[in-house]
């Protein structure tokens, strides 16, 4: 008998393993609300999780990139491009209760059968729900060009206040002075490729201005293949002891 449930165990735990994708090892940040697991998925998405509340940002590629997780209470959505607003996947993925948070040019995209429990925040707007806050960015090229791949007012940044952490997600952005001007952030999330954001030196001159405690680089690859993020690493960390570059793989192998 024992032998048989053992086997059965074996078996058991080798089909869990064959369907979870391969993902980076999700760090855990204590708040007043719990533990706060952080779990890269790819490139611009992640999830964040409590003991009691789930948000996912910018979910791309398919359902089968989610397999395992909580199913999403709250999905962030920054921009209109493809690899941060993926309406199969969130058509998939999303539940009854599952509330959309949006800026409007990304609503403009979406099916009405989306539009029951959305969210439009756009720059500069705030909203609290579910024990959290949310607060939108701007996001854009510089200089500000109505012809540029990220025009401002289009794309939402976001800071989330989560059980006394403070969170940002960049979206698709350059060193803008609105992220420069952040204070009292605990944790971001900072794009850097070319040619869509910004390179690796005006990222750490933009992470040393707001100092988060915590910053992964995140959304770099670009062009000629990924940033030069352990590099990135090395120029914050020299320059300030005080901020922690955590160097995640955001492209898992398939
Ligand atoms: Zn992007």
């Amino acid at each position: 008998m024992r032998v048989i449930l053992s086997l059965l165990s074996i078996s058991l735990l080798f089909s869990v393993r064959a369907q979870t994708p391969a993902r980076a090892t999700p760090d855990v940040v204590l708040t007043s609300i719990g533990a706060l697991t952080i779990q890269p998925i790819v490139h611009a998405s992640l999830v964040l999780s409590t003991p009691n509340l789930t948000i996912y940002a910018d979910p791309t590629g398919g359902a089968a990139n989610y397999i395992g997780i909580k199913q999403p209470d709250v999905i962030l959505i920054t921009d209109i491009h493809g690899d941060h607003f993926d309406l199969k996947t969130i058509s998939a993925i999303r539940q009854p209760n599952t509330i959309l948070v949006a800026p409007k040019a990304v609503a403009d995209l979406m099916p009405d059968s989306l539009k029951d429990k959305l969210i439009i925040l756009n720059n500069g707007d705030r909203v609290s729900k579910l024990n959290i806050s949310i607060t939108a960015l701007p996001m854009y090229n510089l200089p500000e060009d109505p012809q540029s791949r990220h025009t401002k007012g289009r794309g939402n940044g976001y800071v989330l206040g989560i059980g006394g952490k403070n969170l940002y997600i960049s979206g698709d952005t350059q060193g803008i002075p609105e992220m420069r001007a952040l204070k009292d952030i605990d944790i971001a999330f900072v794009c850097m490729n070319l040619p869509y954001t910004m390179d690796i030196n005006e990222a750490a001159d933009a992470v040393l201005a707001f100092k988060p405690k915590i910053v992964y680089p995140y959304h770099y690859r670009g062009q000629g293949g990924p940033s030069d993020v352990a590099t990135f690493k090395k120029m914050v960390e020299e320059k300030n002891k005080n901020i922690e570059v955590r160097l995640r793989n955001w492209y898992p192998v398939k």
